[in-house]
């Protein structure tokens, strides 16, 4: 008898999981595959540290898969060598998978496998990821489809799955000769971990999520820290909006009740927005799967000359450009692997505009710190905060503002950066500031102990705002902007005639 394949990729969860459900429900029995592949390996955005991630949240699959009477066969192979295999073994009947927007690379692969397929005459069937629609040119269908997809209810687990084939030698990070970086405070990886999360956010942290989220001290507690767990698929968006909206329909009793309204409900609601966000910004690398490379619009990138430049460069990568604030945004990013959204869209802009880099260069360094690594997401973002879509608007975030409003007596700089933590809280957000007999009584000289800012922000920060708008003013890249704004652009205020569309405005405001 043939078989048919499920193949895991970025979807490692039992629930909510269609291929999955409907090869359950086949008379041929399953092999449940997933493929670390060393093509992947190789890529510049690939970090040790996400393949790490993975495998544990894999193997925790696979003790799932085995209580319904399957094993997950994990493998370090060429995905096309590895289908042959069991095709030349088992005969293959039909592969099941979610589509996958990633970069270039899986892009190229998935074509492979088509072909492959086609070849063998054997049926592939993909099936769509969360809000994310193929085959799209612009924006005008998006959300209509998206929010369809999203008012189904997530699919039930299934409770039995028929396995075959031989268990294989399961590959261990030193066999793919990996070393991850050992991050602090890493979640516990798997789709019950994820549950917790999720569950955990919703009965408590996330009350105050809408009016702490953009605080680095805070937000790691309010915030979902959801993002490793969507990005190796161990919880899907709809089932995370479907929990939301079941715990907003309680609160809601509970107020009416009660006679008095909480925060819940703004709070989720904000929530709720991020979702959507989720799937808005991966749809931009699923109709343009060369962001990671190309800017979206090429006619402003190419007016933005960045350079790189190794110190400089170097010193914004490892947290140590002399501005307290911003060394322990990247500090903790380093070792954790997690910062918040606000902080993560300063230390782009830093890079992007303060410090004039290529965005290309910054974007992979921190595509290889983030835990939660998405490139639809990433790139996207990655654009936007580098000023090279020409539809946002330009965001050069002042560290000294930053820190002044989201850490102002300075406890954040003081856990990341330990040769900080006797300054006086006067000079905590610019050391450079204290007089030398202070810097010597707290043991802390500044250009020895606490490195000298790499330049003025201030002056550095206005003069690549400067540059960016000219690069804006010309009349290709004005044109390309309205290109790019009718291919990715948001669609949903279009109707309010005379109001600059949130993506198109070309104010600067101060952040
Ligand atoms: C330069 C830059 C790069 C980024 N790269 C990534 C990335 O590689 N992977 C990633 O998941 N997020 C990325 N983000 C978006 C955002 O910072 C993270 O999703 C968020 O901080 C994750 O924490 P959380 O799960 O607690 O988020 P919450 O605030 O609890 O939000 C819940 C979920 O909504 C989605 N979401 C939240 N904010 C955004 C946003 N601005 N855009 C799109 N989706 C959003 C995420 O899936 C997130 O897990 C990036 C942002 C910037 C500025």
């Amino acid at each position: 008898m043939t078989v048919n394949v499920v193949w895991f990729k970025r979807d490692l969860r039992l629930a909510d999981h269609e291929p999955l459900s409907d090869a359950a429900g086949e008379i041929e029995p399953t092999i449940l595959l997933y493929v670390i592949e060393p093509v992947r390996l190789n890529q510049p955005d690939t970090d040790p540290t996400h393949i790490a991630w993975e495998l544990d949240c894999a193997n925790e699959l696979d003790k799932s898969l085995r209580k319904i009477g399957g094993s997950l066969r994990i493998v370090h192979s060429n995905i096309i060598d590895c289908l042959k295999q069991i095709h030349r073994e088992h005969g293959i009947n039909s592969i099941y998978s979610h589509q996958e927007t990633g970069t270039t690379w899986s892009y190229e692969r998935d074509r492979a496998v088509k072909k492959w397929c086609e070849r063998e005459k054997v049926s592939w069937r993909e099936y769509p990821v969360n809000g994310v629609v193929r085959g799209l040119k612009d924006r005008d269908l998006w959300k209509g489809l998206r929010d369809k997809r999203m008012r189904t209810s997530p699919i039930s687990p299934p409770t039995r799955i028929n396995t075959v084939g031989n268990e294989v030698v399961k590959p261990t990070l030193s066999s793919m000769g990996l070393t991850p970086r050992k991050l602090s405070h890493r979640p516990p990886p798997g789709e019950d971990a994820a549950l917790d999360t999720l569950q955990s956010f919703l009965a408590s942290r996330g009350e105050l999520y809408r009016w702490r989220m953009s605080s680095p001290n805070q937000a790691s507690h309010h915030c979902s820290r959801l993002s490793p767990y969507f990005s190796t698929g161990c919880l899907s968006i709809r089932t995370a909006l479907s929990m939301t909206n079941q715990r907003k329909a309680k609160i809601r009793e509970a107020e009416i009740t009660e006679k008095r309204k909480s925060n819940w409900m703004k709070s989720l609601s904000s929530f709720q927005s991020r979702l959507a966000w989720h799937c808005h910004f991966i749809q931009k690398l699923e109709q343009e799967p060369t962001l990671d490379y190309l800017a979206m619009n090429e006619e402003l990138d190419s007016r933005m000359v960045r350079e790189y430049d190794k110190k400089i460069f170097s010193a914004w990568a490892t947290g140590n450009t002399g501005w307290p604030f911003f060394d322990a945004c990247m500090r903790q990013l380093i070792s954790t692997g997690w910062i918040n959204f606000r902080m993560r869209a300063m230390i782009m802009s830093v890079s992007s505009y303060t410090l004039w880099q290529p965005w290309r260069d910054s974007g992979l360094h921190l595509a290889r710190l983030f835990l939660d690594y998405e490139p639809g997401i990433h790139w996207s973002q990655v654009g936007m905060q580098s000023g090279t879509t020409g539809i946002n608007s330009i965001r050069a975030y002042s560290v000294l503002k930053q820190g002044l409003d989201h850490d102002p007596e300075g406890e954040f700089i003081k856990t990341w950066i330990p040769s900080l933590r006797q300054v006086p809280t006067e000079f905590i957000h610019e050391p450079w500031k204290m007089p030398l007999s202070i810097q010597k009584d707290v043991g802390c000289l500044i250009g020895d102990d606490y490195p000298s800012p790499i330049v003025d922000e201030s002056s550095s920060r206005k003069a690549g705002v400067a540059k960016a708008y000219s690069a804006r003013r010309s009349q290709e890249s004005r044109e390309a902007s309205k290109r790019v704004y009718s291919k990715h652009g948001s669609r949903k205020r279009r109707a309010r005639k005379n109001r600059p569309k949130p993506e198109q405005s070309t104010q600067t405001k101060l952040f």
